[in-house]
């Protein structure tokens, strides 16, 4: 671009911002999302910037006319990343991006280093004698493939989850596991990692796919591998989080409200466009969408919650703070920003019709019903269970979802506007017949 066109441009541009200032707040969900990953970034849960996200969502609550927004705080553990590096040092130096797991324990500052012990599997770590790994380090890899129902997540999560707590029963240093994703970038995927019932928690680590190939690769060769590993994140004592509660009211209150949720916190390693800032761009822009054409019968209620990522804390509270306030169903969209593609539905048989309505309905727009019994997710999954509420899932394409989940590359760029949209068609579809369904909504048996 030469000069005059440079400046043309930059005219044009503050033109457009200086007009976007007087403009009603956009409506549309990805403006939802690139504002806030833009305008506030990463929220990680407990820290000033979940704080600041929270500040935001109520004003953009706000500015999108919603009724009784406001913020119920928790306490939570407080945790936050230190200095993180690993190396193999033997047979041959070669630098591992790595990333602590969630709620890691430390290394010393200096780090620690020793024979890294390559296993293929979880199980295999759990077949080894308690105590053999006195000294070393423990690494496990495993075999997460993409799908499009992200069904790897639930075994192939699990070294990160319970690795921690069987590497420390082993006697290990530490423990590095192949991260949690279906990706062979530098990108380590972050994540939660249990507590351990008594001590301290293991320093843990996740390196990156290609430097778990890489360690595959070496081990394969049988010759001893040695690795040096440093992690500093520390426990920063009882911190505050929070939901955002925010409802469209319906025309008869006397009808129990849909309860929509997502979560606003998001990992610290990139900007959480993709988890979970579209999830509650989605619910948010749905609601909208379903009653333009006039108020609802039955109001929606839009939870974004806090401090998901560490434990499902703001759904848990959310449940226990309104257990005597009844929803009628609820729904949550927490798998990305990709297209629907089929919904599983809980509903009592007494909503037969209602059901069968909803699914003739998504049927229009090419999404199957499948069989699986939806129980919700960590936001409203809780207030699912306690007040045995009707659930919809609808279930999102999540083939690429696990190559930038918890890692740095989840940011705007992750997110195809097209697909995004049609997530909002979807569920506003959905919200528009259950917020005029005048019958009330059975419990589940
Ligand atoms: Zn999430």
């Amino acid at each position: 671009m030469n000069k005059f066109r440079k400046i043309l441009a930059l005219s044009a541009s503050l033109a457009a911002s200086a007009s976007l200032h007087a403009a009603p707040v956009p409506a549309d969900a990805y403006s939802i999302v690139a504002d806030l990953t833009t305008e506030v970034g990463q929220r990680l849960a407990g820290t000033d910037r979940e704080a600041a996200a929270r500040d935001w969502a109520v004003a953009r609550l706000k500015a999108l006319g919603f009724a009784k927004v406001h913020v119920e705080t928790f306490p939570i553990p407080g945790w936050e990343r230190g200095e993180e590096k690993a190396m193999i040092t033997a047979p041959v130096p070669q630098k591992l991006a790595v990333t602590a797991l969630g709620h890691s324990g430390a290394t010393p500052a200096g780090g620690v280093s020793g024979e890294l012990v390559y296993f293929p599997t979880l199980d295999a770590l759990k077949s080894a004698p308690d105590g053999s790994l006195k000294g070393k380090i423990a690494f496990v890899d495993h075999a997460f493939k993409p799908a499009q129902d992200g069904a790897g997540y639930g075994p192939f999560g699990q070294p990160r989850r319970i690795g921690p707590i069987i590497a420390a029963q082993k006697g290990a240093a530490a423990l590095l596991i192949r991260s949690a994703g279906t990706d062979h970038t530098r990108d380590p995927h972050t994540g939660v990692t249990n507590a351990p019932k008594d001590g301290a928690p293991l320093p843990a680590g996740a390196v990156s796919g290609t430097d778990a190939d890489l360690v595959a690769r070496l081990a394969a060769k049988g010759q001893v591998m040695r690795v040096a590993v440093t992690l500093t994140p520390r426990f920063t004592g009882t911190v505050t989080s929070g939901n955002v509660i925010a409802d469209l009211p319906g025309k008869d209150p006397s009808l129990a409200p849909i309860l929509v949720g997502c979560h606003l916190d998001s990992w610290d390693l990139g900007t959480g466009a993709i988890d979970d800032a579209s999830g509650c761009a989605i619910v948010t822009a749905a609601a909208l969408q379903a009653s333009k054409d006039g108020q609802l019968a039955r109001s929606i209620r839009v939870l974004w919650a806090g401090s998901e990522e560490i434990g499902g804390f703001g759904g848990q509270d959310y449940a226990k703070v309104h257990a005597k306030e009844p929803h009628a169903l609820v729904m949550e969209s927490d798998s990305g920003a990709d297209r629907v593609y089929a919904t599983e539905m809980a509903f009592a048989p007494a909503d037969k019709v209602l059901a069968d309505k909803l699914a003739a309905a998504l049927a229009q727009m090419g999404i199957t019903q499948s069989l699986g019994h939806p129980e919700g997710g960590e936001d409203v999954g809780y207030t699912a269970v306690s007040q045995k509420t009707a659930v919809i899932d609808l279930k999102q394409d999540a083939t690429r979802y696990f190559d930038w989940h918890h890692t740095p590359s989840d940011t705007l760029e992750r997110i195809d506007p097209v697909q995004l949209q049609q997530n909002v068609d979807a569920w506003a579809l959905v919200l528009k017949i259950l917020g005029n369904e005048t019958k009330a909504i059975t419990k589940l048996p």
